[in-house]
């Protein structure tokens, strides 16, 4: 069959890998004359089931008002009459309630296991290297009230399934030696065991050449303006350079997927949440942490890339400006400076904004909608690289018409 994949992030590539080793003709179309240079670069690295909760929870209108009131929280609102703000934040709301986000943290914690298991089975099978650190992610807490309201949270998850253990301060140290200095300012932390890290855009260039090998045609520098459709059939795609046609056509565009879907009639409740993410050196003699984690006061997550530590933070509604400011990185900065002071050299970052592909309860769209022969494999969030590896197997199982491994409930297109 031949089969157009629309995106060159983690998740169309990894849809292509897949699509190509079941042996389809795959094409993949990327507006970037390289690959993965949006959401995929600029993530905090965490390969983390372990942090699936949803972000529509009982906390979050609150946490939205006072970011409304100007309150400098980890979820910011920009006030806008932005209509497809208005109507995502209408059904972001009816997420919150506590039934519906736990059910929503239940589908993206099964994907997001699964597709944990996919990577690793990947990993081995191709040899990717993606500068990476199995040594587990700690979700680290300054408070011991707030350590045990976390460690009762995660009873959820490890209902599920997900290896959550909570360790005291000595034991993060032991764990994380780059702690040894701020000991005395953490209370401890939830540790994901089997979570760990690595460089999606590394893993994403990795897999494209493995994917070359296996015969997949990268158009790059070629965007895709709309595609054409005939009653329950896409018929082709309007792309720099011509029309493209295919027999089927998968949609990993990340943060544009709605307003493709929308040329043929379906509508994708999808919106950006800008995140900040800075990029430091690691030089001779510094200290630079094992294991990745997430400081859950200021909700900064790192990881270690070998030669580079990643930092991660915010989530704002603010439309489809990827526009940063130096003040945007203060919050980073300032836990860098706190919790893992000789982990890197902050002097030199490299500081760059990019967006979060949210929906509004937060698992991602994966099936065909209203066309029998389009699969969206889009809207992954904040998790898109923990779970892009699971998402894309289950777009190739239902091209290749075969039940996907996991129930998938909870991921049809609205
Ligand atoms: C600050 C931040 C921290 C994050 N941290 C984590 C983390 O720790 N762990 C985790 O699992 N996830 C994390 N994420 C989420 C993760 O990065 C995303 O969910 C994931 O990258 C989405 O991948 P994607 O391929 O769908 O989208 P993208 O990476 O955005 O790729 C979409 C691609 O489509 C292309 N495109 C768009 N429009 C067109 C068009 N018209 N024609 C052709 N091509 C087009 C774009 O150029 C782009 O290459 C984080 C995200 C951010 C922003």
């Amino acid at each position: 069959m031949r089969v157009i994949v629309f995106g060159g992030g983690v998740v169309g590539v990894t849809g292509a890998y897949y699509l190509a080793c079941e042996g389809h003709e795959v094409t993949l179309v990327e507006k970037q004359r390289q690959l993965s240079q949006d959401a995929t670069s600029g993530n905090a690295g965490l390969i983390a089931p372990g942090h699936s909760y949803s972000w529509a929870s009982p906390a979050a209108p609150r946490m939205l008002l006072q970011s409304l009131g100007g309150k400098a929280t980890a979820i910011r609102v920009k006030p806008s009459l932005d209509p497809e703000l208005i109507r995502w934040g209408i059904r972001f709301l009816r997420e919150c309630p506590r039934p519906r986000a736990e059910r929503n943290t239940v589908v993206k914690l099964r994907l997001c296991r699964y597709s944990r298991e996919l990577l690793r089975q990947l990993v081995r099978d191709e040899g990717v290297d993606y500068g990476h650190s199995t040594e587990g992610v700690l979700y680290l807490y300054r408070d011991a009230e707030e350590l045990e309201l976390a460690y009762m949270k995660s009873e959820l998850l490890r209902k599920h399934g997900e290896d959550q253990q909570v360790i005291d301060a000595d034991a993060c140290v032991e764990r994380e030696p780059a702690l040894q200095r701020v000991k005395d300012k953490i209370a401890g932390a939830v540790l994901g065991r089997e979570d760990f890290s690595g460089d999606s855009e590394l893993f994403t260039n990795g897999l494209a050449e493995r994917c070359r090998e296996l015969g997949v045609e990268f158009k790059l520098g070629t965007a895709v303006h709309r595609l054409e459709a005939e009653d329950d059939r896409v018929t082709g795609a309007v792309c720099d350079g011509g029309v493209l046609r295919a027999d089927a056509y998968v949609l990993s565009l990340g943060c544009d997927s709605p307003a493709i879907s929308r040329t043929v009639g379906q509508r994708l409740p999808i919106y950006p949440a800008k995140g900040y993410s800075a990029t430091f050196p690691i030089d001779d003699g510094q200290e630079p942490p094992v294991c990745g984690g997430v400081d859950e006061a200021t909700l900064v997550a790192w990881a270690n890339f070998g030669d580079r530590l990643r930092m991660s933070s915010t989530a704002e509604f603010a439309g489809h400006s990827r526009s940063w400011s130096e003040r945007d990185f203060a919050n980073i900065l300032r836990m860098a400076r706190e919790l893992l002071p000789n982990a890197a050299d902050y002097s030199r970052g490299a500081f760059r904004a990019c967006l979060r592909p949210m929906t509004p309860g937060g698992p991602p769209i994966i099936g065909r909608g209203r066309h029998r022969n389009l699969i969206y494999n889009t809207g992954h969030g904040h998790m898109g690289w923990t779970m892009a590896c699971g998402s894309s197997k289950i777009a190739a199982d239902l091209i290749a018409g075969r039940r996907p491994e996991i129930d998938i409930t909870g991921m049809e297109v609205p």
